[in-house]
């Protein structure tokens, strides 16, 4: 991981004088906030600042805030954003800071609230329900659970939050028994506009909690608290191929066997799938699979798993078996860079003609980044069996709006990093225009689902439009309930707003 404090040195200088000579609400309001609550407001050129200034993405960090406070308790939130919302202060809030835009959950001149020392993790006395405060980052949940044997629905990478993955959705390892990461929560403690603090649960504020469920926290209020579904778990079983881009066709065709036959049968199942390009044009795709549980004997391959073991054209194949966290930091993408992406769903059943044609169009946008030197790109397919779409009917349901009779379909996202603001304009249409190619290809042979999947979204998909009209009018209503003035829909900047 890179050290923070190297990355911000630089610009704090003209910040710290543009903070100071500032009369505007914002800055009363930084001023009224250090007031409440003292020793927790941090102004440019200090060490706390360029502690919160820690993203993952370098757009993020580059986005500076006039203040960032940080409150320690869900009393010392609600005096937060009473004071902004008094202020008329724009404000934005983060958690793990992994929203790869600006503005994801930074804000320039405005307030950043920083979650970091809500940071408490509670496993409940009959090892059932696992209390998060929205601080915390997954690997420390999981080096806490691990050694008690549980786990829960939460992420596959050490440092990504617990608050934004589990608000639009929260694709895990255990997706295949349980759902996504939202679908497992039994309850969110809450910080509405007003400043009350409120539970959403299946039985108090149901519509609320429904609508945390994928619908984007900063439509509804700082979640405080989230408690969520604990389950026994032991070590895993993980397996990591790499082939040629010669056998894309055969892989694709495994992975979509995979995720229509395979993963309902077996849902400690899972999967990922990656095809990478290299600027010397060496293709791979690189296919990793996870079972929850180890087979027997150990070194053996779960039989879901069995049809990419027979292809003599592995380039590599390695399995191991560890605990939930070891992968978390294995599979950890490090700090830095700057990151775009953006996804569609695809029908899992699509035919060979489409991958081709989708691969055609991200070679085709390949070709033209890899001139401008930006050679970080990648596809990578997720699946969503009919299994993991069953699990997200619990509960009510959640904001998703995915019904099993929609049969199972693959996400398919397009991360790319580069280095050089420069190239910012050129990476980001570029990405908005295969997308676009992507969706007509789709539509063409009847094979799109409209949904975006928030966590892997654009910056300008229309995510809970995806939804559906009903659920996108439902979440509207929701929002308006809870924040009769629009507080939020004013003053908390960021994606995906309603
Ligand atoms: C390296 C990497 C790996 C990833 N792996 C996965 C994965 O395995 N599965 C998956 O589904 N997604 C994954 N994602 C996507 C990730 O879930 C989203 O980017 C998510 O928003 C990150 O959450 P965060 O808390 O770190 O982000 P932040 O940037 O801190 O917050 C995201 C959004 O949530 C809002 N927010 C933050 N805290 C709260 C709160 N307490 N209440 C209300 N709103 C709040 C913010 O204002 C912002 O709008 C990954 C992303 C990265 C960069």
């Amino acid at each position: 991981m890179k050290s923070p404090k190297l990355v911000l040195i630089g610009s704090l200088g003209v910040l710290a004088s543009a903070a100071k000579s500032s009369l505007s609400p914002r800055g009363n309001a930084c001023a009224a906030l250090a007031a409440s609550l003292p020793g927790d407001v941090s102004y440019p050129n200090t060490t706390a600042y360029i502690q919160s200034s820690y993203y993952w993405s370098d757009q993020q960090r580059e986005t500076h805030p006039q203040c960032f406070v940080t409150p320690r308790t869900t009393s010392a939130v609600s005096s937060v954003i009473q004071i902004l919302t008094r202020h008329n202060a724009p404000f934005t809030v983060k958690s793990g800071g992994h929203s790869p835009f600006a503005g994801g959950s930074s804000i320039a001149n405005g307030v950043t609230i920083d979650l970091v020392h809500l940071n408490t993790i509670e496993v409940s006395a009959d090892c059932k329900t696992v209390s998060l405060g929205p601080g915390n980052r997954w690997i420390n949940v999981t080096e806490i659970l691990d050694p008690l044997g549980l786990a829960v629905v939460g992420g596959r990478d050490m440092n990504v939050g617990v608050s934004g993955f589990i608000l639009g959705g929260g694709i895990s390892f255990f997706s295949g028994m349980k759902g996504w990461a939202c679908d497992n929560v039994r309850g969110f403690e809450i910080v509405l506009a007003s400043g009350n603090v409120v539970y959403a649960s299946p039985t108090e504020n149901a519509d609320l909690y429904w609508a945390l469920r994928g619908g984007g926290g900063l439509n509804f209020g700082i979640v405080t608290r989230f408690d969520l579904a604990a389950f026994e778990q032991g070590t895993m079983w993980v397996n990591s191929l790499t082939f040629p881009g010669t056998e894309n066709a055969t892989i694709i065709s495994l992975f979509q066997n995979l995720t229509i036959q395979g993963m309902p049968q077996d849902p400690a199942a899972h999967a990922l799938l990656t095809f990478s390009s290299s600027p010397s044009g060496e293709n791979r795709a690189i296919v990793n699979l996870f079972h929850a549980t180890v087979p027997s004997p150990q070194n053996s391959v779960p039989a879901v798993f069995e049809p990419f073991q027979t292809l003599p054209s592995a380039l590599a194949n390695t399995s191991s078996v560890g605990d939930v966290s070891k992968y978390l930091k294995h599979y950890a993408t490090p700090y830095g860079g700057r990151w775009t992406w953006g996804n569609v769903i695809l029908a899992a059943n699509f035919s060979q003609t489409v991958l081709d044609e989708i691969l055609a169009h991200w070679e085709e946008r390949n070709a033209a980044l890899i001139n401008s030197g930006v050679a970080d790109t990648s596809v990578l397919v997720q699946a969503i069996p009919v299994n993991v779409i069953e699990e997200m009917q619990k509960n009510g349901g959640n904001a998703l709006g995915f019904k099993p009779s929609g049969g199972p379909l693959v996400l398919v996202s397009f991360p790319t990093s580069w280095t050089d603001p420069r190239n910012d304009k050129l990476v980001e249409d570029s990405t908005r225009k295969l997308i676009a190619d992507v969706e007509t290809t789709a539509k063409k042979y009847g094979v799109l689902n409209p949904f975006v999947y928030l966590n892997y979204a654009d910056s300008n998909q229309p995510v809970q439009r995806s939804y559906g009209d009903e659920n996108y009018d439902r979440l509207k209503q929701i929002a308006r309930k809870y924040d009769p003035q629009s507080k939020l829909a004013q003053l908390w900047t960021g994606y995906f707003k309603l």
